[in-house]
């Protein structure tokens, strides 16, 4: 064998871009390699034949001198990854700080170091850097919530779409029904917004449309779930709220939309909304019909002559 290839081993150990690490049983460091000294900027001289929590008053001595002891123990191989314990070196990463953590994210594994009698001397430690990995799965779960979040939304408005109303009425309606539970939806449509269109063009009658999305919703609690129905047709679900209350509540909603012009450009739009209110009542076959009937609602509104509110009646 030549010098070079029974040296072989160690260099690798030492340039691999892996960091390498042996601890004994008194907890010193006894192998240190470059990957280590750069990233901790502690040289192999400066460390070894030292404690290791003394060198690095950083670690989690509890949890890690608990690992490495049971490496001693077990004679087992123990691994951690950045998920369960993001780092054990607070090594800095040379990334830009996008992912969310200053420090280099690391897998790690703990190897036993057998003697010829099969005794454990030491553990080596190897730390993988994981930044990359990390970085790309935070930002991908990232992605993942506001393409799941902004399927349920309205492009316009901002507010919660169709889809999600119906979704989220028919929960509802599984809990009343279960529980007993009051819960009313309320449906709303703006009077001639034809007209707006019309004299505003398409851009004032937007305006309108989100400036009305943003008002009500301003009025309405936190558990109520408020969404753009259709064109401009709007929807309010209201647990835990009787017929009398949503009507009561409809009602300053539509007052306050009649009230208060929108404004757009150097004018002001004056507004009003024909509004459709019923409850869950446990006879009702499904949610479609509490919808329905809010939707019939509506229509009496219309019909008797817009701006204002009618209670669906049973029967
Ligand atoms: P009514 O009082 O009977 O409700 O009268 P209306 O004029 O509001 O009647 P209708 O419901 O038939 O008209 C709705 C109009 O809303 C027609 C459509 O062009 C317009 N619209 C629907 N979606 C949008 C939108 O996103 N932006 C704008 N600017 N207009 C829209
Ligand atoms: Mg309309
Ligand atoms: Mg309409």
């Amino acid at each position: 064998m030549t010098n070079i290839q029974k040296n072989l081993p160690d260099f690798i150990v030492e340039w691999i871009d892996v960091g390498i690490l042996v601890v004994n049983r008194n907890m010193e460091i006894t192998l240190w390699n470059h990957f280590m000294a750069r990233h901790s900027e502690r040289r192999a001289d400066e460390v070894i034949g030292k404690n290791l929590f003394s060198c690095f008053p950083d670690l989690p001595e509890t949890w890690l001198a608990k690992k490495i002891q049971s490496v001693f123990l077990l004679k087992n191989f123990a691994f951690t990854s950045w998920e369960q314990r993001p780092y054990l070196f607070r090594f800095p990463h040379n990334r830009p700080i996008t992912g969310g953590c200053e420090f280099m994210f690391q897998n790690c594994t703990f190897l036993p170091v057998k003697n010829e009698s099969g005794e454990v001397e030491s553990v080596c430690i190897t730390l993988m850097d994981a930044t990359d990995v990390a970085f790309s799965q935070t930002l991908l779960k990232e992605a993942l919530e506001t393409l799941g979040e902004s399927s349920n939304r309205d492009g316009l408005t901002g507010i919660y779409n169709r889809r999600y109303l119906e979704k989220h009425i028919a929960i509802e309606f599984d809990r009343a029904k279960r529980y007993g539970e009051a819960f009313s939806f309320i449906l709303f449509d703006l009077d001639h917004f034809k007209k707006v269109n019309d004299g505003y063009g398409h851009l004032g009658g937007d305006e309108v449309l989100r400036s009305i999305a943003q008002r009500v919703g301003s009025m309405l609690r936190t558990t109520d779930t408020f969404g753009r129905y259709g064109g401009e047709e709007f929807g309010i679900i209201l647990p835990f709220t009787s017929l009398e209350d949503s009507c009561f509540l409809a009602d300053r909603v539509r007052k306050a939309i009649e009230q208060t012009p929108v404004n757009f450009q150097d004018t002001q739009i004056k507004v009003s909304i024909s509004m459709g209110v019923s409850a869950f009542k446990i006879d009702q076959s499904g949610y479609e019909q509490l919808i329905d009937e809010a939707d019939q609602a509506l229509y009496a509104s219309k019909k008797a002559g817009r701006n204002r509110v009618t209670c669906h009646s049973p029967g």
